[in-house]
Order: structure tokens, then sequence, then C-alpha cells
């Protein structure tokens, strides 16, 4: 079923700033669904019309199938995490997560029951006579949470809720909130910069860019097929390669320049003629043993801890980047070393140049 729909949402500030142009948009009921992009890319002002804070100047959106494009935020029935949320600093703990209950005009013996019932969810039980200042960062955040999730809405909606927290936390918090989605079975709309937090949690990711969507589908597809070249860049590392598609007696390949010939896979024979760029990424691609492949040198070696990122230019002046697991005793080229890039066909994605339109 689907919990939200947006169809044709745009919104601009005037002063020909299009912060959203035409999104077309379904989200599945009970899904954790992240909207990725870098800062600016109209993720905030998405979010901001979802919650009914920012009208959208045209489009639709539905929430369970009623139109509610125009109605005010409480009558939409959603919790709202932001970054560096904002707790009442001279308030309890159970007093910051009461407040939308009392509001609500609960009664008190309800109000208690479900505060200590969502202060148990985030696994802050104990902490309720507290004041925020007497709590760490990943802790505010928690109860920043309980208070979105006490009223206990259909939809959650986060914009970057652990941006402000440092790596380890991050990590651990989100891993809890993806938990606590799953437990709860409430559809969260998660907006984040940061790919791999979107990868990590998502059942499926919409990429935008500008104000529109580049792709939409689950992280794996995102990553491994991405649709476009915003995608295959803004996500992980990726090499692009542009050139025609020419079809030859040994199959498909893709002449770029420098006479260099990449063989494509047979799935791209009918794109023969046209000018492609394809993405492909760098744990796909080896160094061969014997000398076969596309040929070029190093330029630059990081090690990563568990593989090293090789950054290589080709014969033609292009740009590729490998990576190799880490394996120890191996003798590994260094920068300078002439090698030949081995990559197989089943690992060329095509890539689109944008959204289409
Ligand atoms: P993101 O959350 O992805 O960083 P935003 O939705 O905040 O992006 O912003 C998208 C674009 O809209 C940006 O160019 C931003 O400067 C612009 N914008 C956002 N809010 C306003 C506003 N209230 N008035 C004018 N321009 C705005
Ligand atoms: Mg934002």
């Amino acid at each position: 079923d689907i919990a939200i729909s947006l169809k044709a949402i745009s919104k601009s500030y005037g002063g020909g700033v299009d912060a959203v142009s035409n999104l077309d948009l379904d989200i599945r009921e009970g899904e954790f669904f992240s909207l990725l992009g870098p800062s600016g890319c109209g993720k905030t002002t998405t979010l901001r019309m979802i919650a009914g804070f920012e009208e959208p100047t045209a489009g639709r959106i539905g929430l369970g199938g009623r139109d509610v494009t125009w109605a005010p935020p409480h009558k939409r029935d959603m919790g709202l995490v932001f970054q560096n949320d904002a707790l009442f600093p001279h308030r309890t703990v159970h007093q910051n997560v009461a407040f939308g209950l009392r509001m609500r005009r609960l009664p008190a013996a309800e109000i208690a029951a479900r505060v200590a019932a969502a202060l148990a969810q985030v696994q802050l039980t104990g902490f309720e006579a507290r004041h925020p200042g007497q709590l760490s960062g990943g802790q505010q955040q928690r109860v920043a949470l309980a208070r979105a999730i006490v009223i206990r809405p259909r939809v959650l909606l986060c914009d970057e809720p652990l941006g402000a927290l440092d790596r380890k936390l991050r990590a651990s918090m989100q891993f809890e909130l993806k938990e606590l989605q799953r437990e709860l079975g409430v559809t969260l709309i998660y907006v984040t910069h940061d790919q791999e937090e979107a990868l990590t949690m998502s059942d499926r990711i919409a990429v935008m860019n500008g104000g529109r969507i580049e792709q939409v589908a689950a992280p794996d597809t995102i990553y491994n097929r991405p649709a476009t070249r915003f995608v295959a860049d803004f996500i992980g590392e990726a090499t692009l390669l542009s050139g025609a598609v020419v079809r030859g007696a040994e199959g498909v390949h893709l002449a770029l320049s420098g006479g260099l010939r990449l063989p494509l896979p047979g799935s791209m024979a009918p794109m023969a003629g046209a000018e492609r760029t394809v993405a492909i990424r760098p744990e796909r691609i080896t160094f061969s043993g014997d000398g076969a492949g596309l040929p070029g040198h190093i330029v630059d070696a990081n090690f990563l801890g568990t593989a090293t990122l090789y950054k290589t230019r080709l014969d033609n002046g292009a740009l590729a980047l490998v990576r190799l697991p880490a394996a120890s005793g191996e003798a590994r080229p260094g920068p300078g070393d002439r090698v030949a890039l081995s990559i197989p066909p089943d690992a060329i994605v095509p890539v689109a140049s944008g959204p289409a339109a």
C-alpha cells in the first residue's frame, strides 16, 4: 500500500530558485525511505512539504489516499525529528516527551504510560528526571526521537537527525533507529546527504540532484546499477568512460579516445552507433596478469585498511579507480607502474547524462 504519494510536486521560492521540480514519488506503507543528495538539492524542502510546513507551488500530496496538499501539519499525523532538535532546556526528559500528549489533552495516566513506553523504546528508561543539559548528544537525539514516536504517528519524518553526532555514535544510532522503525512498523522518511547512511538503513532511496530525482531504487540497485552519471559518481566511487558503441565481429565494444576499446556486455548491442557513458565500480576492476586490458599507469595508491584504492591514468588520459582487497605478503604495484585494467563486461553499466525528462 502507498503511504505517501507526491504527484508532479514543484516548489519555487521566487527569484528564480526552483528548490524542487516536478517530483513524482510513491512511498510504501512501513517503508524506510531515504531522500539522498548533496546540500541544496531540495531534500528539506520536500520533507517540509510532506510535513505541511511548506505549500507546493504545483502538484499534489496524498497521505493514505487522502489529498493533504493544503492540510495543516497537525492534520497529517506525522512525527518529526531534525538535526540538533531543540529540546526544552528547562524541562525534564519526561516533560519534553510528554509535551505533544499534553497538547492533545490526554489523561495523565495515559500520558505517563506512553512516555514510559517511548523512553523504553529509545533505551532511556531511568532518565525521566534529567534535564537536556545532563545528557550526551546521542541521548538528546534519542529524547527527540521519543518525543516524535510518543504521539504514535503514521509517518516519521527525519531530517539529518544524526548529523551532529560523531561517527561511532552515529553508526550505533543508525542501527537503533532502523530497529525501532521495524519494531513500530512506521513509515519513515529519512533525509541525508550521507550515502553510507542511506545505503545501510534504507529499504529504498531516492537520489536527488538540483531539485530533481535521478533514481529511486533499493540500495543494491542504486550501487550496482546506477541509472545516471550523477548517481554513479555521488554514490561510492566510479570510473566513467565515454565513447561510441561499436558492433563488430567479436561483439560490441566502446570505442574510447586514443584507440582504446572496452568490450561491452551483449545487452548494450542495441545501442550500437550511439555515444554512451558507462560506469564501473572500482572493486569490479583488476590489474590483469597477462597485459590484456586497458593500458595505463598508476598515479596514486591509497591504503584504506581493508583495501587499497588505486588511481590510474589510462593511456588516453582518462582516470580509472581500482580497488583491490588487502592481502598480506603480495607484491603490489605502486605509483608510476604500468598496468592493464581488466574489466568484466557484466561490471559495465550504461548511465544516462541526467534524469529522464
Ligand atoms: P537540502 O535540504 O537538500 O540541502 P533545501 O531543500 O534546504 O536543500 O534547499 C533547496 C534549495 O532551495 C536551495 O537552493 C536553497 O537555497 C533554497 N531554499 C530553501 N529554503 C528556502 C527559502 N525559505 N527561501 C528561499 N530559498 C530557499
Ligand atoms: Mg536540508
